[in-house]
């Protein structure tokens, strides 16, 4: 299926590894150009380089913390006029909200719901301007299945949500279209995080208590990054503009419901 994105260009935000860089990935082998970012520079060029050597596509890294201005502001400078927007943050801790004073939720709030507010704000009129827009926001299965000690990611990204639903149908008739992708559990190294300390204590490996975790889940397994960055440049793609305003829920059937 020829996704109609060669020659396209993607901002794909905090992307030197996990669901970020499977996106960037997936649109690169569409041929689509990137500019990617992430904190750490010298992870965000070793990616950069493994996609420019598999694709051959044009490859920017913009490193910087994509929550502050300045990081936003040398993303956009990278490249002003995207057709193609992926937003992506790290999430917030995980805790008892009885111990999150207003900082970290400020933290949050402004990593998973502003920083994609701002950005969209940046780059939706170009695209309306153009005709073409595809904007995807990565967000969390706990948007629709609360996990409660992630209460600061429930929350903002809830936040997120209901602005996007919004402003998805304002600029539709443009072309321009915004979804969000929820993820389930993902082999990354933030769902590994979350197994550190049991490893630690079982003297077990990480990734046999994170598989062993999942054998109850509908597929059996966690998800893999390449599929979940598949599902993002099908969200991208040039044919979808009658696609707007979804969260579509990729958890390998987690979420019990008869429409999910
Ligand atoms: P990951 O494997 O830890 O990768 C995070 C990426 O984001 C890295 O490239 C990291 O690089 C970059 N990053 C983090 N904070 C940044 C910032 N402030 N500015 C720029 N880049 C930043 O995480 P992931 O699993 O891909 O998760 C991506 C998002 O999906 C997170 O918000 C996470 O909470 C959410 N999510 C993940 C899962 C899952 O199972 N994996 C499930 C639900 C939700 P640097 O650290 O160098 O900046």
């Amino acid at each position: 299926m020829d996704l109609g994105l060669k020659g396209k260009k993607a901002i794909v935000c905090a992307a030197s590894k996990g669901l970020g860089k499977a996106c960037a990935l997936s649109l690169a082998r569409e041929g689509v150009e990137l500019v990617i970012t992430a904190r750490t520079a010298s992870e965000l060029e070793a990616t950069a380089a493994e996609i420019r050597a598999e694709t051959g596509v044009k490859v920017t890294a913009v490193p910087g913390d994509i929550t502050t201005e300045e990081g936003r502001a040398a993303t956009l400078a990278a490249m002003p006029n995207p057709d193609i927007l992926v937003n992506n943050a790290g999430g917030p801790p995980r805790g008892d909200f009885r111990d999150w004073n207003r900082d970290d939720w400020i933290k949050a709030v402004d990593a998973n719901m502003l920083t994609p507010i701002f950005l969209i704000k940046s780059v939706v009129d170009g695209m309306i301007d153009r005709k073409f827009g595809r904007i995807v926001n990565i967000t969390s299965a706990s948007v629709k299945s609360p996990i409660p000690e992630l209460g600061m990611s429930n929350g903002a990204r809830a936040g997120l949500t209901g602005f996007v639903a919004g402003l998805a149908r304002q600029v539709a008739k443009h072309n321009v279209v915004i979804n969000n992708i929820l993820p389930g559990p993902f082999l990354t190294d933030r769902l590994r995080g979350g197994f550190q300390e049991a490893a630690r204590t079982s003297n077990r490996p990480v990734d046999e208590l994170v598989l062993e975790r999942a054998k109850n889940s509908p597929t059996g397994r966690v998800g893999y990054p390449a599929e979940f960055g598949d599902a993002c440049a099908f969200l991208c793609s040039a044919n979808i503009g009658f696609i707007v305003g979804h969260n579509l829920i990729l958890d390998g059937g987690n979420f019990n419901s008869s429409i999910a």
